[in-house]
């Protein structure tokens, strides 16, 4: 089996505290459930009940306005007692209903009802995916739809690669996803395909993840479309954009095969939009990674849109000692959670709480070079940093040559994880401290 990985740089990441078990579990229903209006880049969508009304289990709450923006939906059913706002990990402003659950459950325990969409158009694959507020789980939040309508004036082959790269230990949960849901990624993969009439499926696996490539490509083998399986490094920054182009054209030159432009997308994502299209379900849940050193019990739990962070850390025994670092995403380029009750939203991966604090600057930068050596671009972090710094200081700071463009810094944090200087280098580099 060749493994492609990409040529130079990146770190192996290790760590002990990540969940480890071997099927996911389910948390308890959320009796309050706080549903963020801004779950995706774009503008805030726009409520559609007020407060007191009844809601049912995956009704639309909130209707998506503007490009990036998406429609929001119940999780649960309940009624809305409250609007609140406030202040998010990334500093924006941020509102929400919350929902007091009560009635009846219509999804959850029925067997759900299949809808056949081989004879759907492209346009009517388009507007579901667009209807239920799919967007992308394990990344931006970039909307689906937003990301089909890009598609449309692109020339040439199109080819959708399914990124089943852990190059992260907190990608747990994509991991158990994929084993768990591997017939609804594959063919969320074959109806995205048929939505953006892109003409072939790369499945872009971890080494050693043979059985999870082996079962997509017999999902596969009942489609009339192409299908490529490609076998990547784990080492991290191996799942990003760039490094994963890098050694699918590699792939593409040595197997002689025309992949054309490449559109991404995760497991968690291909099983939200087959969800949509085949069962018209929006996303009430997604799996979530829950761990860290101060976790009493790490686990892959099934959480509900809108449960608040407090509760699964609580459902996963409470922690060992005081935290102090909470934060959502990896360690590596996780964002710190402000308040226990900031809630679960599509785009939660992982939650983690640890008993060590955040790294603080140490000193000044000691010249070991030990950020070069990692840097999966071939840039000098150090340099880079310097020159950022110097630039903040005059005044004069803008992009500079080696952070714009297409070898620039993309901001993986493989530097900040070296440095024994504990220097914030990305977020210098890339003008955010
Ligand atoms: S790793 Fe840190 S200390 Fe070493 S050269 Fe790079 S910036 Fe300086
Ligand atoms: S954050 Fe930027 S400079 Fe640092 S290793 Fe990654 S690409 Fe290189």
């Amino acid at each position: 089996m060749k493994v492609y990985s990409f040529p130079r740089g990146g770190i192996t990441i290790n760590d002990p505290a990540v969940p480890q078990n071997s099927s996911s579990v389910v948390a308890f229903l959320p009796a309050i459930s706080v549903i963020p209006m801004v779950q995706h880049p774009g503008g805030r969508a726009y409520p559609i009940v007020s407060v007191g009304d009844l809601v049912r289990e995956g009704m639309l709450i909130g209707r998506g306005q503007g490009p990036l923006s998406a429609n929001v939906h119940a999780s649960v059913p309940g009624r809305v007692i409250r609007m609140v706002s406030w202040k998010a990990a990334g500093g924006q402003n941020n509102d929400a209903l919350i929902i007091r659950m009560e009635g009846s459950f219509e999804k959850l325990g029925k067997r759900e009802e299949f809808f056949p969409w081989l004879g759907m158009s492209a346009f009517d694959l388009h507007r579901t995916i667009a209807e239920f507020g799919i967007v992308e789980m394990e990344g931006s939040g970039r909307p689906v739809a937003d990301m089909l309508n890009s598609l449309r004036n692109q020339q040439g082959t199109i080819s959708l690669v399914v990124r089943c790269v852990f190059d992260d230990p907190w990608l747990a949960a994509d991991r158990l996803l994929c084993r768990e849901r591997t017939q609804a990624i594959a063919e969320g993969a074959h109806i995205m395909c048929r939505a953006g009439r892109m003409g072939r499926i790369v499945f872009a696996l971890s080494q050693g993840e043979t059985e999870l490539g082996s079962r997509l490509m017999e999902e596969a083998s009942r489609w009339d479309i192409p299908v490529s399986l490609v076998y990547t490094g784990s080492r991290y920054p191996q799942r990003n954009q760039r490094e994963l182009e890098l050694v699918l054209r590699s792939f593409g030159k040595k197997e002689n095969v025309e992949l054309g432009a490449l559109l991404m997308l995760g497991p968690a994502t291909l099983a939200a939009i087959h969800d949509a299209v085949a069962y018209r379900k929006p996303i009430l849940d997604r799996y979530v990674a829950v761990g860290g050193s101060a976790v009493r019990k790490p686990q892959v739990m099934k959480v509900r849109i809108g449960t608040r962070i407090g509760e699964i850390f609580a459902e996963c025994g409470g922690f060992v000692d005081k935290p102090r670092k909470i934060a959502s995403g990896s360690p590596v380029l996780g964002r710190a959670v402000v308040d226990l009750d900031e809630p679960v939203i599509k785009t939660s991966y992982a939650v983690f709480a640890l008993l060590e604090a955040q790294a603080q600057p140490r000193r000044n930068c000691i010249s070991c070079g030990e950020c070069r050596t990692v840097c999966p671009v071939g840039l000098d972090p150090e340099e880079l940093y310097k020159n950022a710094r110097a630039a903040g200081r005059n005044g004069t700071a803008s992009r500079k040559p080696g952070i714009s463009g297409n070898d620039s810094c993309h901001g993986c944090g493989c530097c900040d994880v070296v440095c024994p200087s504990r220097l914030a280098l990305s977020q210098t580099i890339l003008g955010m401290a």
